[in-house]
């Protein structure tokens, strides 16, 4: 895994103006509890202090809004040390939806799949202050809809992430375990927006 343009990364996302409720603060401290890497912990808060914040996971608070900057610094922070691959990342953003508030949000928008799925940008906002998630198509008979990103630009690892975490709300959504999201067009391959396929059985 690179892990070279990571400082320069969150030097840049400090300066955007984007912030992010403190859900996925308040689960990494569980998830790594569940998956028996607890011991890595104080690791993983001094790496995330070189970033520049001093985390105190007892004191984060899912519903309270925090820079974006942080959120990223954390999961960079959690890929230094476990060494983490793409697969694990998302992994963990899968795990992530069933640790946070997600489901819950998403159980109270449910109302059937599509349109459910045409209330993504509502869910989006929820979580997030900054970009726009359109939900330009949504196939019924094929079983698949596009979900773009317009307007916030992290990280490429950081649309790994995502991709995780939109499987795993396919995965509560739609009751299906067979589910896959893969990003077919991206902002840091120089295309205008990020745009990810979810797919399902
Ligand atoms: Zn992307």
């Amino acid at each position: 895994m690179d892990t070279s343009d990571f400082k320069e990364t969150i030097d840049r996302l400090k300066k955007l103006n984007a912030r992010t409720r403190g859900d996925l603060l308040d689960v990494a401290d569980d998830y790594l509890k569940k998956t028996g890497r607890e011991k890595f912990l104080d690791k993983i808060v001094v790496k995330t202090s070189d970033y520049g914040y001093s985390l105190i996971f007892k004191e984060i608070h899912a519903m309270q809004w925090y820079p974006v900057a942080i959120e990223v610094a954390l999961l960079f922070s959690m890929i230094e040390i476990l060494g983490w691959e793409e697969r694990d990342i998302k992994e963990f953003a899968k795990s992530f939806v069933k640790l946070s508030f997600l489901e819950r949000i998403l159980a109270k928008y449910f109302i059937t799949v599509e349109k459910t799925y045409h209330q993504a940008s509502l869910i989006w906002r929820r979580h997030m202050d900054s970009g726009e998630l359109e939900t330009p198509e949504f196939n019924r008979e094929k079983k698949y809809c596009v979900l773009r990103l317009k307007g916030l630009d992290l990280h490429p690892l950081y649309c790994i992430f995502l991709t995780g975490m939109f499987e795993g709300m396919a995965e509560f959504i739609t009751g299906s375990k067979i589910n896959h999201c893969r990003e077919s067009k991206c902002v840091f391959k120089g295309e205008p927006y990020h745009e990810f396929i979810v797919s399902w059985e």
